[in-house]
Parts: structure tokens; C-alpha cells; sequence
């Protein structure tokens, strides 16, 4: 396949480089891993295929058709959805296999994880990340031992108890479970959402999709989650992938959005820095984007800052009001997804009235049943 010999790890920090056979997870040096790989993005081809995010075949660094780990996930609609006077247009990611876009990363590490031998995976997840991850290895005949903390949402600790995945509950924060992981995660294949470059090689066909649903072109503005950065780093990656290719003329604003609960890179941002502040956090329903060091939180920063877009806060009364809002509009999504669409109002108002401005429901209702509005 096209990319394939050129195709490495490549660390920021230091420089280094490493086969992607590799089964690392970061850097000697310890810093963070990213891929080089040159997509292609024949359109007849794409559009003769199913539509799914696998259509971006060539766009996609799993070189084996036989490795795919698929549910023929992806594609998913993008809604016109009215917000006072501005229509945004949604990607209904609520609607993927394990109900959550967290899939399009899973099925593209797990396909990794295949091509290369991989027979047993620990992650570590707020929730869905964990879900993906063991539904994808469910599929693939993979074992997995998923590590959350212990008050995550019930539905998504069934989710994962019902793939037949190993679940650890860790007490504490978010990041005593990221700190528990760390000691299975040298012994076995470590599929981290948030480490693993090839989550973000999956995350990217996102991007791909709005290209192609608009008609081949970038929209304007693109509203995203920003906690570890899943999607809004993937969304970034896949953009900048089709300005090189010279698919787009320019790359979408971005804006990434946090609890005001726990907003690291939102106070670095407004404080003009490149590393997320060190900030008090306090629980906020938006559990899924409660990440209060996130380990990419550069890269989201300067991904963000580059497109000319900002970082914004949501309190928790603006989340329950969009969450019962979009509800009472027929949508069935969770807390965390109703916190992304809390800021349309604000940052749509920033943009000119014939923007496109494109957003998501990023998780899906039942995940959290005892949450919903009523
Ligand atoms: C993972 C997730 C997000 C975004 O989180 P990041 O930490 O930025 O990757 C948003 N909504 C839902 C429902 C999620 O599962």
C-alpha cells in the first residue's frame, strides 16, 4: 500500500524514530509519540465504497486489509440543528457501535494491534474510550483489561463488563487511574486513547467525512470537546492532511470546549501559555472531559491557537440547560456531549452569519440513563 515503507513513529521531544512494529506507547526519552505516514485520498475509489470511515482507506496507516477491526462504523449523518437564529450542522457521533465516536480510534488501534500480533490490550478511560476499546477487541478475538475510575456512569461499566472485558475500578481521581494503568501498561499492549497515535489516525476520518458531506470543502469553523484532545487532535491531523494533499484551500477554525469545572487548557490558553495550567478542579457532569493534566494539552493548545480559534468554558448550569434542550428537540445524548453544545451560542456569535460552523453529539443519552433531563 501507498505510505507503507515511509510509515514510522516519530517522538517530538527528541526526534527519534521507531518502527511501527514497535509495541511503545511513548518515547525512550518519554516524550510523546506521533506517526509519520503520507495518506492518499483517491476519490473514485472512496466513493465506490460503503459509506463508512474505511472508505478513507488509503488515508488510514493499517496496511494489511485483514487486520481491520470493523462494525462498518462511521459516516455518520450531519444534522442541521437550529440554535436561535444560526443553523449548525451536528455529526450525530452518538449513533457508533459502542455509542460514542471514541469507535473511530478503537477500530483503527485495534486494526494496529492486529497487523501486529497484539493478544492482549490494558486501557485506561472515563468511560467510553474503554467501551471502544473493549467492543473493538471483543470483535477481534483480543483480550482486554480496561482500568476506570470507580464512579464512572453505570451504564458505561456494563457496557464494558458485557464485551467480556476485565474491568478495574481504581478509587479516586481520573488520574489515579491513569497512574494504576501505568504498571500494566509496560508488560502488556497499552491502547491508550490518549498516547497511542494510531487513536488519532482514527479520530482524523471525521474530518474526512465533513470534507466529503460539504461537497469536498472545509467548513469555516469546527466546535469540538477538548479534554485529552481525542477528537479535536484527530480533527486537526485530518484537516491539515487534506490542506497538504491540497484538497482544502484553508483549515477550519477550531474551537475546543471544557467544563469550567476542570479547564486546564482554557486557562492556559487565555493566560497565553503552551503547557495547560495547573488548576483546581471540582466534579462536573461532563465526566467524559474531566481531564484535569491532560497529556497532549500542548499539542491541543497549539492546534487550537494555529487555527485561529480559542479554548471556552461552559458552566455546569449552561451543560444541563443544553443537555435538556437538544433532548426536548428529540436527541438522546450525554452530559458530556451536551457540554460541546453549550458553547455553540458563544462562539457562534464571534463568527460571521454565513459561517459554517460544524459540531457533534459526541456520546450517547442511554450511557448515562439516570442523567438525562426530565
Ligand atoms: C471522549 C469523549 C469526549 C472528548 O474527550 P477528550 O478527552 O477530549 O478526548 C467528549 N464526549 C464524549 C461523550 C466522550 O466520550
Amino acid at each position: 500500500m501507498p505510505g507503507q515503507s515511509s510509515a514510522r513513529f516519530v517522538c517530538a521531544a527528541s526526534g527519534a524514530t521507531y518502527p511501527l512494529t514497535d509495541r511503545r506507547w511513548r518515547c525512550d526519552s518519554g516524550g510523546l509519540l506521533d506517526l509519520e505516514f503520507e495518506p492518499a485520498f483517491p476519490r473514485e475509489l472512496i466513493v465506490a465504497r460503503p459509506p463508512g470511515m474505511w472508505r478513507y482507506r488509503e488515508a488510514i496507516p493499517v496496511f494489511d486489509d485483514d487486520a481491520i477491526v470493523s462494525f462498518g462504523e462511521g459516516f455518520t449523518p450531519m444534522v442541521p440543528v437550529r440554535f436561535g437564529e444560526r443553523t449548525v450542522l451536528i455529526k450525530q457521533e452518538q449513533l457508533f457501535p459502542s455509542a460514542s465516536y471514541k469507535d473511530r480510534g478503537a477500530s483503527v488501534l485495534i486494526s494496529h494491534a492486529r497487523e501486529i500480533g497484539v493478544s492482549r490490550v490494558v486501557e485506561d478511560s472515563s468511560g467510553n474510550a474503554g467501551t471502544a476499546v473493549a467492543a473493538y477487541c471483543a470483535r477481534a478475538g483480543i483480550d482486554c483489561e480496561i482500568f476506570v475510575p470507580a464512579d464512572t456512569s453505570s451504564g458505561k461499566l456494563a457496557q464494558i463488563r458485557s464485551y467480556g472485558a476485565t474491568l478495574n475500578l481504581v478509587p479516586g481521581s481520573r488520574e489515579d487511574t491513569a497512574a494504576a494503568v501505568l504498571a500494566a501498561a509496560d508488560a502488556d499492549y497499552y491502547a491508550s486513547h490518549s498516547y497511542n497515535p494510531f487513536f488519532f489516525h482514527g479520530t482524523k476520518t471525521f474530518a474526512f467525512e465533513v470534507w466529503e458531506q460539504l461537497g469536498w470543502t472545509a467548513p469555516d469553523a469546527v466546535v469540538l470537546p477538548a479534554g485529552n484532545g481525542t477528537l479535536l487532535l484527530g480533527v486537526a491531523i485530518g484537516f491539515a492532511e487534506l490542506r497538504r494533499a491540497g484538497l482544502i484551500a484553508k483549515q477550519p477554525t477550531l474551537f475546543g470546549v471544557q467544563a469550567q469545572n476542570c479547564a486546564p487548557l482554557a486557562a492556559a490558553f487565555r493566560a497565553g501559555d503552551t503547557e495547560p495550567s495547573a488548576v483546581a478542579t471540582t466534579p462536573t457532569i461532563a465526566e467524559g472531559i474531566a481531564i484535569a493534566a491532560p497529556v497532549r494539552g500542548a499539542q491541543i493548545i497549539a492546534a487550537v491557537r494555529e487555527s485561529g480559534g480559542r479554548i471556552v468554558t461552559v458552566s455546569e448550569a449552561e451543560i444541563k440547560t443544553a443537555h435538556r434542550e437538544m433532548s426536548r428537540q428529540g436527541f438522546c445524548i450525554e452530559p458530556t456531549s451536551a457540554a460541546t453544545i453549550a458553547a455553540i451560542d458563544q462562539i457562534a456569535a464571534s463568527l460571521p452569519a454565513d459561517a459554517t460552523i460544524v459540531s457533534l453529539f459526541s456520546g450517547h443519552g442511554l450511557k448515562a440513563p439516570e442523567k438525562l433531563p426530565v
